[in-house]
């Protein structure tokens, strides 16, 4: 028998959620990815560097033309100017970078702050190597960070917090004053931080992204990670890359070079034409998903759920009590067999879920998609 180097933790809400909606026929705005492709462009880009050649190992870093892309990008949007060959990896995923950067940090019996709802993927990467996590509550419902609570769970064995802006499930972001609080809390202290910021581009009402990467003082000690899967509506393609100092970087090489080795060819050859060819891309990313979100807002005006304004993500929390007083699970449950729309329990996220009736839809899905959802959602 194998000893569980996991426990309590099942098969991810994600996978659970994707296939009970096709169990069910149900629309699936539970696991966030869009119904719709990426763009045509870049597609045609893989075709050619498959056609020409370029299918065999790449760099650890990745391909000099997409480090150095990412590197143009970085210092456009967030005026930090990085060593594209020393100071950032292309990785197979933003997962696998999150899980390279907890282990670049963590060592048995370390502490790590996550901050719940939590994204999934955070905890398993802590245990494994040791360490313990230590969960703080957001506010709700405008899932802000209780700074004096970061106060009181740092101890002397805290070494990582990890942050996620915009925030997944709840679609906050973080503001100018946790920037300031941050730095607080952590000055004098030997304590590195994650900043997962897979939805980098996607924010709404004119908010910025507050990327750790626009302050050299936190820079110096973060993980930056993020993703090509969002924001070229290609999540299955598995790139997404971490940017942080060369001393850092060089831990995290370290540790990526025995788990991937190095991340897929063609298509990061694919992604550099592109993001030469149309650099405006990520930046209409904001405007395109703003409309899919106040499309389903529109379409849910007329429904019992009581919507919680996302400011980025292309996440839509919904509080569903006025409905039901069902635990999200057995709702959830509910609302995929019998009315055909798959959503997450938003209890999913916590280590000790809160009694709120609150459950995430995702919106990156063709408009006549939402109008179908809606229709269905409208009858609860
Ligand atoms: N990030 C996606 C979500 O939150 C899921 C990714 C996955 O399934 N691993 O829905």
């Amino acid at each position: 028998m194998l000893k569980n180097k996991l426990p309590g933790k099942g098969t991810t809400i994600f996978t659970v959620m994707s296939r009970m909606a096709q169990d069910h026929g149900a629309i699936n705005l539970a696991q966030g990815f869009p119904d719709f492709d990426g763009p045509q462009e870049l597609r045609e880009r893989v075709t050619y560097h498959v056609n020409r050649g370029h299918n065999q190992y790449a760099p650890l870093a990745g391909v000099p033309e997409l480090c150095g892309q990412i590197a143009v990008k970085v210092s456009d949007l967030y005026g930090r100017d990085i060593d594209p060959e020393f100071e950032l990896a292309v990785t197979p995923g933003a997962t696998e970078a999150i899980f390279c950067a907890i282990t670049a940090v963590v060592n048995p019996g370390d502490e790590v702050i996550v901050f719940d709802p939590a994204y999934d993927t955070y905890e398993p990467g802590v245990t494994l190597n040791g360490g313990v996590t230590r969960h703080i509550a957001l506010r709700y419902p405008n899932f802000s960070i209780d700074w004096q609570k970061v106060r009181e769970t740092i101890t002397d064995r805290t070494r990582l917090i990890i942050l996620n802006t915009p925030h997944n499930p709840s679609g906050a972001v973080l503001r100018e004053e946790d920037i300031q609080q941050l730095r607080e809390v952590i000055a004098g202290r030997d304590i590195h931080l994650v900043s997962d910021e897979v939805y980098e581009h996607i924010t709404f009402d004119g908010k910025p992204h507050l990327s750790l990467l626009r302050y050299p003082d936190l820079a110096a000690k973060s993980f930056v990670v993020t993703s090509f899967g969002k924001t070229y509506h290609v999540t299955g393609w598995r790139i997404g890359y971490c940017i942080a100092p060369r001393a850092l970087m060089k831990e995290f090489f370290r540790i990526q070079q025995f788990i991937n080795f190095s991340t897929n060819t063609p298509l990061q050859y694919a992604l550099a034409d592109f993001m030469a060819a149309c650099p405006q891309h990520h930046l209409e990313l904001g405007g395109f998903y703003q409309q899919k979100r106040d499309l389903f807002c529109h379409l849910l005006a007329q429904s019992r759920f009581k919507l919680i304004p996302p400011a980025g993500t292309f996440f839509q929390l919904a509080d569903y009590s006025a409905i039901s007083d069902d635990p999200d699970s057995e709702f959830i449950s509910r609302l995929t067999r019998e009315f055909k729309v798959a959503a997450i329990p938003v209890s999913a996220f916590y280590e000790s879920p809160p009694d709120q009736r609150v459950i995430r839809f995702c919106f990156a899905k063709d408009d006549d998609t939402l109008r179908d959802a809606a229709k269905k959602l409208v009858n609860l």
